[in-house]
Formats: structure tokens, C-alpha cells, sequence
């Protein structure tokens, strides 16, 4: 197994990346699609930043740093990694408010239809993001089922809300299948892509999707907390505006109801009106944030040298090792992922009923994965920074974790706020 790692690395083209990392000693990190590991750049990066645009330049570097730019220069970086136009796409706020916003934007698309369909399961802040919108009396939560969503969509539907790459099975929707139905009832969907960018190739403008979001501190690397990213068709930011009719507005007209200054066609002209600017700035509400948004742009330019169609073939490369190494040893964890590499992210999800003992005995010996409750233990496969021998290793820990019942200690069953 050993000796098919190293051979598996020395075969790597995207092996020389792995410098580009910042990564501590000893540690295999399966936790990419939670939060990726510090590009080297970033450091470099934030430090001219604070030292220099900042430190020196203060309020002047909002020209001359080109500070003012750095939603849609980000934004327009992370457009071909989704397969969108560089104007379809902005880098701003959390998945969570961008979320808010665009469901928001396509209820008031759709007057008369209220119903936001999406699945039980799916991650909690965009249910969360539809329940506020529900108690605001604005929205119609329904859920369902996987295999029924298709037949759900029906002349009531505004908005089908799904997540692309499910964040605990890694399952992978059909978005052309899914989008072309919602289309053919009349509907809008909107796509999460947090474990999506960055990781798997993707076509939004040739899939005619209308809206997604994404995260900017999972595959993208951007650091903790990192801007998120949203995305509006060309064809919806062409449409006759339609923000002075509220929700009510005539049918097409894309307006998002987080109107702040930044969205306004003239910020600068202090105007007591709200004007949303043409394209994909009328996405912005508040002021950018700068240091994070730096960072992200690191993050995203090392991504995007690397490019996900690789990215994507190790990261199949990789999981099918890990499974092929578990196999050899005769451990037979419950995979809840599909087995069809195709078909699921870039992760492999085991199901056990000690699965957070086993995930804090792995980080005891060094090896970084995470767990969702209430029973799923979820190894990540970030292939920018990854190496076989990383996979070999975690594969034999594993093992023996689960043989010799390593896990079965007091200390590996205390838990703290972030699970
Ligand atoms: C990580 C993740 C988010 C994160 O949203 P935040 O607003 O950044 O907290 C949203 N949706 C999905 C599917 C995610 O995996």
C-alpha cells in the first residue's frame, strides 16, 4: 500500500502545489471542504496589505490599491472555475446573507408563486435562510425528498433551493436534469455550491442556471470566514429593473431587498433615492471587506493555476485509493456516499455510531478529518495539498483505530462548540 502511494505521488502532476501550501508537520488534513489549508501568497499577501495599502496609504488605497474593484475582480476570478461569465459573478458577504438575498430576488421574480422547494437534509442555514423569509410572510417552505423533487415542482413553485454537492454524503445532484425541470414549470433555481467550487468542474451559464452561491473558505482557501461568492444569469441582470414596485414588480425583474449603498448606481453621489447599479453590483450591500476579500483572491488565483478539471481527477484518484487501502485491510466502514466516484464531491462519508470518538482518535494521531452529527464521519479530499502517502497513512490509522477499539476512550467523547 506504501509502495503504491509513493509510486501514485511520483506519478502526481499537481504534486509540486502542495508547496504553495502552508501545512503543519506531521498532519494529514482531511478537512479541506471545511475550511482549506494557507496558501504561502496569502501571507504575503495580507501583510502588503496591512503594512503597505493600508498601513501607508490609508483611505487613498481605495483608488489606488484598487480596493473599490476587489467584489467583481474576485468575482470575475472565480467565474470560470463555475463556468460563468466574469460579469455574472461577485464576491460579497456570507453564503448565509447571499442566500437571503437571492431567494428574496427570486420571490419578487415570481409574483403570486410562494413556495421555495428544497430537501429535508440539506444544509441548515439554507433552510433557515427560507424559514425567515416564511415568518417575514413572504415564502412557502416545502421539502422533499431527493427522488421526488422533480415531480413536486408544480405552479406554485418560486424557487428550487438545493445544494449541489451534499455537505455530509457528498451526493451530487443532476443540476442540468433539475434546473431544465424547474424551467419547464416555471420556476427559478438557485444552487449552493460551498463544496462544489473549487472542487469540481462546473457549467452554470451552459446549464442555464439562474442563481448560485458559494463559500470562499472551503475549496477556495480563502481563510476563516472568507467572503462568500454569488451569481446572477446575464439574462436576469439584462431584465427591466424592477425595485421601485417591490415585490410586486413585473415578472423578470431582478432586484435583491439588502439595498445598500454599495448596490446603488452612485454610491458616491450620497443620493436620498436607492438606484440599484446595472449588472452584478446591485448584489452588494455594505462596505467590502477588505482583508478578507485579499485573501480570498489568493486563495482563488492558486486554485484556479492549479485548475479543477486536475483537481477533480485526483480528487477521484485519491478517494478511490482510500477505499481500495480500507478494502486491503478488511476494514469495512459503512460508506454513505456513492460508490460511484461520479456521482458524489470531493469527500467519502462513513456512517458509525462512534463516529466522533473515531474522528478525535484520528486527530489524536495527527490526522485532521471531521464529523457530522449525528453519526457521519467525513474525510475531505482538498487534492491540491494532498498526497498519497497522506491517504496510505489515514487508511492504516483507521484501521487500527476501529480493530483495536482506540476509540473507546473518555476523552475522545467530550465535545466542544464546534463539532
Ligand atoms: C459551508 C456552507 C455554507 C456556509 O454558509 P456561511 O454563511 O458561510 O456560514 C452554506 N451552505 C453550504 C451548503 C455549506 O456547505
Amino acid at each position: 500500500m506504501r509502495d503504491e502511494a509513493k509510486a501514485l505521488d511520483a506519478a502526481d502532476e499537481l504534486a509540486p502545489f502542495r508547496e504553495r501550501f502552508h501545512l503543519p508537520e506531521g498532519i494529514v488534513y482531511l478537512d479541506g471542504n471545511s475550511l482549506g489549508a494557507l496558501p504561502k501568497q496569502t501571507k504575503k499577501r495580507l501583510n502588503s496589505v496591512i503594512c503597505e495599502e493600508w498601513g501607508e496609504g490609508l483611505i487613498r488605497s481605495w483608488n489606488e490599491a484598487d480596493w473599490i474593484d476587489l467584489p467583481q475582480r474576485v468575482g470575475a476570478k472565480i467565474a470560470p472555475l463555475i463556468g460563468a461569465k466574469p460579469e455574472e459573478v461577485i464576491a460579497c458577504d456570507s453564503t448565509s446573507v447571499n442566500l437571503f438575498k437571492l431567494i428574496a430576488a427570486a420571490l419578487a421574480m415570481r409574483p403570486g408563486r410562494r413556495t421555495i422547494l428544497s430537501e429535508p437534509g440539506n444544509f441548515p442555514t439554507d433552510l433557515y435562510m427560507i424559514q425567515g423569509l416564511e415568518a417575514q410572510g413572504l415564502a412557502r417552505q416545502k421539502l422533499v425528498s431527493y427522488q421526488e423533487l422533480e415531480a413536486a415542482i408544480d405552479d406554485d413553485t418560486a424557487l428550487l433551493l438545493l445544494t449541489h454537492i451534499h455537505y455530509k454524503t457528498g451526493r451530487m445532484h443532476d443540476m442540468a436534469r433539475l434546473t431544465k425541470a424547474a424551467h419547464e414549470k416555471g420556476a427559478l433555481v438557485l444552487w449552493d455550491l460551498s463544496h462544489s467550487v473549487g472542487a469540481v468542474p462546473l457549467e452554470l451559464d451552459a446549464k442555464n442556471v439562474d442563481f448560485a452561491v458559494g463559500c470562499g473558505y472551503k475549496y477556495l482557501c480563502g481563510g476563516p470566514g472568507a467572503p462568500a461568492f454569488a451569481y446572477v444569469a446575464q439574462r436576469h441582470l439584462d431584465a427591466p429593473q424592477g425595485f421601485r414596485d417591490g415585490v410586486n414588480g413585473q415578472q423578470g425583474a431582478f432586484s435583491q431587498p439588502l439595498s445598500g449603498w454599495f448596490g446603488h448606481a452612485a454610491p458616491f453621489a450620497f443620493d436620498d433615492s436607492y438606484e440599484p447599479a446595472p449588472g452584478i453590483d446591485r448584489l452588494l450591500a455594505g462596505t467590502p471587506p477588505i482583508l478578507g476579500l485579499s485573501a480570498l483572491e489568493a486563495g482563488v488565483d492558486l486554485i484556479a493555476d492549479i485548475g479543477v478539471e486536475r483537481l477533480w481527477q485526483k480528487s477521484h484518484r485519491m478517494s478511490e485509493f482510500l477505499r481500495s487501502c480500507l478494502a486491503q485491510l478488511g476494514c469495512d466502514l459503512e460508506l454513505v456516499s456513492p460508490a460511484d466516484p461520479s456521482l458524489r464531491g470531493s469527500q467519502l462519508s462513513f456512517q458509525h455510531e462512534e463516529a466522533f470518538a473515531i474522528c478525535q482518535a484520528l486527530i489524536a494521531r495527527g490526522i485532521i478529518g471531521d464529523f457530522r452529527a449525528p453519526d457521519i464521519l467525513r474525510l475531505g479530499f482538498a487534492p491540491a495539498y494532498l498526497t498519497f502517502a497522506d491517504i496510505a497513512r489515514t487508511a492504516e490509522e483507521l484501521s487500527d483505530i476501529l480493530s483495536t477499539r482506540a476509540f473507546d476512550r473518555l476523552e475522545f467523547r467530550q465535545r466542544r462548540a464546534v463539532t
